[in-house]
């Protein structure tokens, strides 16, 4: 099927954009940034959008930078850019480690982390490692800019706290100490497929014990989310086995599993127990 007719712009500054996507959102214009998500949906007509405003050809937002101890993601930035560490210390081995995940290779040429982040899906690996790192992103319009925390970004499945007439001009991602161990698991039933379900967790050790964790699940809940009750069974412990299974059974108990045709949401708190665990696992390793 073809897309239903629309009217398309490329703007050359963010200026420029948010001005266009002032006029046009009204009229469901939407960002185009690689169109991985959005052709699709619109080539099956679930989307009809009478307006793309395309942001392929404003330079300014194909930036990757190390600003004041965040790695800032431009909102033309290719998951391809992460195959290769994009910065020093354990945040750019974690990128290069998640971003194998993510579809297959001609898609991760040309759809953007941003995107990623502005789709929402509940599976999304970016999604994830944005709440785990508490992360944030700049959303900017015609009437002004603003500063979403991750955690207040994610609104639902595919729903953000973007307004209509907002461009996503980046997102920043924390920079993390030399000594953080990173870990990120996913489970899926072909490689490339979006996951059933996914974790990703990080640490510091001192004198023993587990310092600062974190741990978040994605394509478990209708937004990634960081597991408080896991974090509690890891603060303090010695890294090991034993802590381990305690906050994967912690994550399984406190999570609540979406449920669809095929997947069912105790399957999908199986999996949280073994994606959990697994990913703690790996950051031990490193
Ligand atoms: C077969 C297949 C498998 C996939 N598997 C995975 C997977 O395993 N994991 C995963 O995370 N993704 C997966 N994807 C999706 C892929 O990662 C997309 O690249 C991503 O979801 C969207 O990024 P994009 O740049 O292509 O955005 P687009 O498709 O251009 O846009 C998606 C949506 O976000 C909006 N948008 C995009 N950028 C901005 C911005 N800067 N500001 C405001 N709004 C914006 C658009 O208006 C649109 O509504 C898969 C896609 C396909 C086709």
């Amino acid at each position: 099927m073809k897309p239903a007719a629309f009217r398309y712009h490329a703007p050359k500054t963010v200026d420029e954009a948010v001005a266009l996507l002032a006029e046009v959102a009204p009229e469901d214009g939407r960002v185009l940034a690689g169109g991985q998500s959005l052709v699709p949906t619109m080539a099956f007509r679930l989307a009809k959008p009478g307006h793309l405003v395309d942001i392929n050809g404003i330079a300014a937002l194909d930036r990757l930078t190390v600003t004041e101890g965040k790695l800032v993601i431009g909102a033309c930035v290719r998951h391809a850019a992460f195959a290769r560490p994009v910065c020093d210390g354990p945040l750019g081995k974690l990128l290069t480690e998640v971003v194998r995940h993510i579809a297959h290779y001609p898609i991760r040429n040309r759809g953007t982390f941003c995107g990623s982040l502005a789709n929402a899906d509940p599976a999304s690996e970016w999604a994830l490692v944005l709440t785990a790192l508490d992360g944030e992103v700049l959303a900017k319009s015609a009437r002004g800019e603003r500063v979403i925390a991750a955690r207040d970004f994610f609104q639902g499945i595919m729903t953000t706290a973007l307004r209509d007439d907002e461009l996503l001009v980046e997102a920043r991602l924390p920079m993390l100490a030399a000594d953080t161990r990173c870990g990120f698991y996913e489970f899926n039933r072909r490689a490339g497929d979006f996951a059933l379900a996914a974790a990703a967790a990080a640490y510091r050790v001192e004198g023993g014990k587990i310092v600062e964790p974190r741990l978040a699940l994605g394509g478990v809940e209708s937004n990634p989310r960081r597991i408080a009750e896991a974090e509690r069974a890891l603060a303090g412990a010695a890294p090991g086995d034993k802590a381990f299974r305690a906050a994967a059974d912690a994550a399984a108990a406190a999570a609540d599993p979406l449920e669809d045709a095929i997947t069912s949401a105790e399957y999908r708190r199986d999996l949280v127990l073994a994606v959990a665990r697994r990913a703690l696992e790996r950051a031990a390793a490193e």
